[in-house]
């Protein structure tokens, strides 16, 4: 047997950025908890990633109201925990490469003010002045001030820290294996490679491997892996002020298209380490990287980037992003009593992980939830046909 004595009342499953606020908001909450990592903290998406938390890219409704209760989640834990994690309000512009870009920079400014959101669009004389690195030939774009950034890998271990100040134990190298449930339905244990820990409650936070976790459950969790390549350049202070990401870069995000896409996004770490994305592409859960990826994510930075052309690349790794069918997480119980997954955040699980943390101990303490609970319901996908519906936010 596995775990201390008295058992843990939860038992979080994978310690990236995901399970890390898990566990955190529910220690906070008075939980034990207990956190199994099959490798270590952050060997999965959550070490092979940016740190932005943006709300431009998030769709109306329910995903834009889970960004900006993660925003205020980020507010308060970065003001609380005694940790740097490399917070830094630097603020995003979008890029416009064209006149239909500048288009859509417009609409988004316009619907993402009426929902409260700090923007507005930047004539190309604007952008030149707040990024003199960009490409002159560009019409203009949309500034968006109160986007924020984090060291992903720091942020991930100050929440496991944190919650481990209050009480939560992390186990590495211990894979979950099964389940044990009672006759009438409730969990009783996690199986796990070290033994079975006896507990009520399991949150699957596996990430991109939360699928595979499901199934040694019998639970259906319709998450794949999304494969994303970074280029890391030389250090280059001041090279860029705030993230930048093109204005196609939704698309990308939006699209369910299995083969690969590439839109520019760059920013720069406390260290000055420039950082060049992005890509997309489903090709299972192969993390090596494609060196065709990288020079055509590093050709499409440098169409916005001339001396892109000019900076030596330090390195380059790739990641698996959670990817939920209907583009949200999933959020909440499944299958037996007591078994939840927080999972599916595909490239925005580092902003979202904390407001999905605060809503799991939500779901599990009984508390009353921030948001519906059934905007993120693992379980919609289980309904059939046409229950894959993207739920409409109380402002849509
Ligand atoms: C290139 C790239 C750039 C990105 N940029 C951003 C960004 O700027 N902003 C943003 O918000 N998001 C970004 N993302 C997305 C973000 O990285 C992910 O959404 C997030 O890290 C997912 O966190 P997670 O905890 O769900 O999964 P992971 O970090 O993958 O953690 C899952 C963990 O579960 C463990 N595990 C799996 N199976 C088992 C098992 N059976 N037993 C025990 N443990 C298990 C794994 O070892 C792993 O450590 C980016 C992703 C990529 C790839």
């Amino acid at each position: 047997m596995l775990s201390a004595s008295p058992s843990p009342d939860v038992v979080v499953i994978g310690a990236g950025i995901v399970g890390a606020a898990c566990s955190y908001y529910l220690a906070r909450a008075g939980m034990r908890v207990q956190v199994v990592e099959r490798g270590f903290p952050c060997s999965g998406a959550s070490g092979a990633c940016e740190g932005n938390l943006v709300l431009w890219d998030k769709a109306p409704g329910a995903e834009l109201a889970l960004g900006k209760l993660a925003f205020e989640c980020w507010d308060e834990v970065q003001r609380t925990l005694d940790f740097d994690f490399e917070f830094d309000r630097k603020g995003s512009i979008m890029v416009c490469a064209n006149e239909r870009d500048l288009e859509e920079a417009r609409r988004t400014v316009a619907w993402l003010s009426g929902e409260g959101v700090r923007c507005r669009l930047l004539t190309p004389e604007e952008l030149f002045e707040e990024e003199p690195a960009l490409a002159r030939d560009l019409p203009g774009g949309a500034l968006f001030p109160d986007d924020a950034q984090v060291e992903p890998r720091l942020a991930t271990v100050a929440l496991l820290e944190a919650a481990r100040r209050l009480g939560a134990t992390l186990e590495t190298e211990v894979e979950a294996q099964g389940l044990a449930c009672s006759p009438d339905g409730r969990v009783q244990a996690l199986r796990t490679s070290r033994g079975a820990i006896p507990t009520g409650a399991v949150v699957i936070a596996a990430g991109a491997w939360s699928s595979e976790v499901g199934r040694r459950f019998g639970v259906e969790i319709p998450i794949r892996a999304r494969k994303g390549h970074l280029i890391v350049g030389e250090k280059s202070p001041g090279f860029i002020r705030r993230k930048l990401v093109e204005t196609g870069y939704g698309d990308t995000v939006e699209s369910s298209d299995a083969g690969l896409q590439v839109a520019m996004v760059a920013e720069i770490a406390k260290s000055g380490t420039v950082l060049i994305g992005s890509s997309r592409q489903i090709t299972g859960y192969d993390t090596r990287v494609d060196p065709f990826v990288i020079q055509a994510i590093a050709r499409r930075a440098a169409r916005f980037l001339p001396a892109l052309r000019q900076m030596k690349a330090v390195r380059s790794y790739a990641g698996l992003r959670p990817f939920s069918p209907d583009h949200l997480p999933l959020i909440g119980p499944v299958g037996p009593e007591g078994l939840f997954v927080a999972s599916g955040h595909e490239g925005a699980g580092i902003c979202e992980s904390t407001a999905t943390g605060l809503l799991i101990s939500q779901w599990i303490t009984g508390q009353p939830l921030a948001l519906p609970g059934e905007w993120f319901d693992p379980r919609r996908f289980a309904r059939g046909p046409g229950a894959e519906l993207r739920v409409p936010g109380p402002a849509s």
